[in-house]
């Protein structure tokens, strides 16, 4: 590992100021540290951002907001996230492990890097490590990786459950640059891959997360993450989904699935084909199957087309019972 220096932030502004190409922000450094370990980041000055002030998880007048060093753990027992966002609640329970999770924090969670193996892997090429080296994962090992809206430099997958569930409920990153403020969407905030694929966020160089809101959201919600083990094992793919349902037709719903693409993908497609439609099997199939037809899975992860399809329908049948 490359030698770095340590410092405390002692408040936001001079922890974005700190920033320059080889300093970088530290929360609970489960994904950083590894990073660091493996050559992949090479940072030569951390600004640990834990002890400001952000770890709250607040009532506002119209929802919740949770505070960017929050642990996942704190934030997935919370009472009140787990009364009106149990899909954010499951989804961060069924992230990494509880040792892992009392360490991360939501803003790293939001920034986790990818675990495309060559990305990992600082021997190989890799567009996303190293701009214009390459992407072996194409006709290499992508069995876990990308089926929608991928790119010739890159179909590594985002990692994150906790993005899945942000997604779906349409949660908003409020962030601190050194032009002051803003307020960036999820999805929004992470990026397709196109021909930047080293660029996984809309994130200027320097702009800390201080928080994340949730607005008021009507109906059940549900995480589903399907993985080849059950625990400490990221998704093939992911369903986080809220349903309305009213006289046996939907009113509303929100759809997110994980594992598929470089962005926790929002299911825009699936949404419109249920609004208004009745709430039966027939229809999810058909909206699971409306968002499905965009895919372009690779030759090994075709098997995740219908997994995503099957685990929509389920999720949702789960729901409208
Ligand atoms: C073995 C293992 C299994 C795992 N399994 C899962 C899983 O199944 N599902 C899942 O979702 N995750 C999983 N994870 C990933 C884990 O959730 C992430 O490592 C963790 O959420 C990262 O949070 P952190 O606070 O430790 O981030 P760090 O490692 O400290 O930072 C990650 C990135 O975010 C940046 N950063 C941190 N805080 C801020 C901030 N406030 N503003 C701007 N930038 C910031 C850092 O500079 C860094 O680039 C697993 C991890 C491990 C090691
Ligand atoms: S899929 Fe992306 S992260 Fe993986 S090797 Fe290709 S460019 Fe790198």
């Amino acid at each position: 590992m490359r030698p770095f220096t340590y410092e405390r932030a002692r408040d936001a502004a001079g922890a974005v100021a700190a920033i320059d190409g080889e300093t970088m922000f530290l929360g609970g450094g489960t994904n950083l540290v590894d990073l660091m370990r493996l050559g992949v980041a090479r940072p030569r000055h951390l600004v640990d951002v834990t002890r400001l002030p952000y770890a709250a998880v607040e009532e506002t007048p119209d929802g919740l907001r949770i505070g960017a060093t929050a642990r996942n753990s704190d934030v997935a027992a919370h009472s009140l996230v787990r009364e009106r966002y149990p899909v954010l609640s499951q989804a961060l329970l069924s992230g990494a492990s509880g040792q892992l999770r009392n360490l991360a924090t939501i803003g790293g969670n939001l920034l986790q890097r990818t675990r495309c193996p060559y990305f990992q892997d600082v021997t190989k090429p890799c567009n996303k490590r190293r701009p214009g080296s390459g992407c072996p994962a194409r006709e290499g090992a992508h069995r876990n990786l990308a089926i929608l809206g991928h790119s010739d430099a890159c179909v590594a997958t985002h990692p994150s459950d906790m993005a899945v569930a942000l997604a779906a409920l349409g949660a908003q990153v409020h962030v601190h640059g050194r032009d002051g403020e803003r307020t960036i969407p999820i999805p929004g905030l992470h990026r397709l891959p196109g021909d930047r694929p080293d660029r996984d966020t809309v994130l200027e160089p320097g702009e800390l997360i201080t928080a994340v809101t949730l607005g008021p959201v009507a109906g059940r919600g549900a995480y589903r993450k399907v993985r080849e083990r059950a625990s400490f094992a990221f998704a093939l793919v992911s369903v986080a989904a809220v349903l309305d349902v009213g006289d046996g037709t939907v009113r509303d719903c929100r759809i997110a699935l994980g594992g598929v693409a470089h962005v926790p993908w929002r299911a825009e497609r699936a949404e419109a084909v249920l609004r208004g439609a009745p709430a039966t099997e027939t229809a999810f199939r058909e909206a699971a199957g409306a968002e499905l037809s965009a895919a372009e899975p690779l030759r090994d992860n075709a098997f995740k087309v219908p997994l995503a399809r099957n685990a929509i329908v389920r999720t949702l049948l789960e729901l409208a019972a």
